[in-house]
């Protein structure tokens, strides 16, 4: 799929799917979207894309559709509604949303009985990745269409893989929250034991990112953690439907995650809170409630 051959429909235009969609455009290609609320479609029209009634409307003009949608429920209802019914068979699709293995699995097969493909290639970078287009990109599916849909990638990744066969991307990037969350947790830990000790943060947290230590939670997240600015970002809610699926991925392969499994329950804390709509570093407010602080 090379810009300006051909129509690629966008659904879900939100936190992430709104900068990509705008990324797709910058890169030449013509990009026609869709949002369940408008104000989403207003600023993708503003970037140059076009708009659609309905995500069917999507389905029966494109030949590319990605969808960049919240969980497994929001998947379902597009897939099943408007996207496979009247599936052609030249037409690609590419979920980059975080869903269940099983269901991308689902998807790839039920494509395949149309003669479509169904790529999962879930992301990885946050908003500013969306915004700056340096996401890493998770691939799981036919290699072939993997090869095919490369230009798609490029115009909103930089880390770019093919990691194997239908929900191998959602099963990386299970991985890739089980060591996100579990290092926002040790930097939180390392904040308020920084605090305690009565250390500025300023000089203490830059000497750790230069040593062993040093990670993109330290170097993105943390001034704001110490500020205690929580606004996403990445939602809490998302992230604990992520543990939901990392837990469970890991539960059908008998394999324990002691670390994971507390990083999971320390996520339903956040939520019990009330701040499931705060950034995933919001887990620091857990912990002082725990401290007492
Ligand atoms: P979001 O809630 O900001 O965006 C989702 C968009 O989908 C919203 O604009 C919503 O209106 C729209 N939508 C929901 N149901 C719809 C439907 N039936 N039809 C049309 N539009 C519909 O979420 P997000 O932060 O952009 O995340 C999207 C996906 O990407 C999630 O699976 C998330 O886990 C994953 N992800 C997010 C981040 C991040 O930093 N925000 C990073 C990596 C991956």
């Amino acid at each position: 799929m090379q810009p300006g051959n051909g129509l690629i429909g966008f659904i879900g235009l939100g936190v992430m799917g709104g900068p990509m969609a705008a990324n797709l455009v910058r890169a030449g290609f013509d990009v026609l979207g869709y949002n369940r609320s408008t104000p989403a479609m207003d600023r993708l029209r503003d970037a140059g894309g076009t708009v659609a009634t309905d995500a069917a409307d999507v389905a029966a003009r494109c030949d590319v559709v990605v969808t960049m949608l919240p969980d497994d429920l929001a998947v379902s209802a597009v897939y099943d509604e408007a996207l496979l019914p009247k599936l052609r068979p030249d037409v690609v699709l590419v979920d980059m949303s975080t869903v269940t293995p099983a269901l991308s699995r689902d998807i790839a097969s039920r494509a395949a009985t149309s003669g479509a493909m169904a790529l999962d290639a879930p992301v990885s970078g946050g908003e500013q990745g969306a915004i700056e287009a340096t996401l890493s990109v998770m691939v799981g599916g036919d290699p072939t269409t993997f090869e095919r849909m490369l230009p798609v990638f490029q115009a909103v990744g930089k880390t770019i893989n093919h990691v194997g066969e239908a929900g191998a991307g959602q099963t990386v990037k299970a991985a890739n929250q089980l060591l996100v969350g579990g290092i926002i947790e040790l930097v939180s830990e390392a904040i308020l034991f920084l605090e305690a000790h009565g250390i500025e943060q300023g000089p203490a947290l830059e000497v750790l990112s230069g040593g062993l230590a040093g990670n993109r939670i330290l170097e993105r997240k943390s001034a704001a953690m110490v500020a205690r600015e929580f606004k996403p970002g990445f939602r809490i809610d998302l992230h604990h439907k992520d543990m939901g699926i990392l837990m469970s991925a890991a539960r059908d392969a008998n394999l324990p995650l002691p670390l994971g499994a507390i990083v999971a329950q320390l996520f339903i804390a956040s939520r019990a809170r009330g701040d499931g709509g705060l950034d995933h570093s919001a887990l620091l407010r857990n912990l002082e409630a725990l401290a007492g602080r």
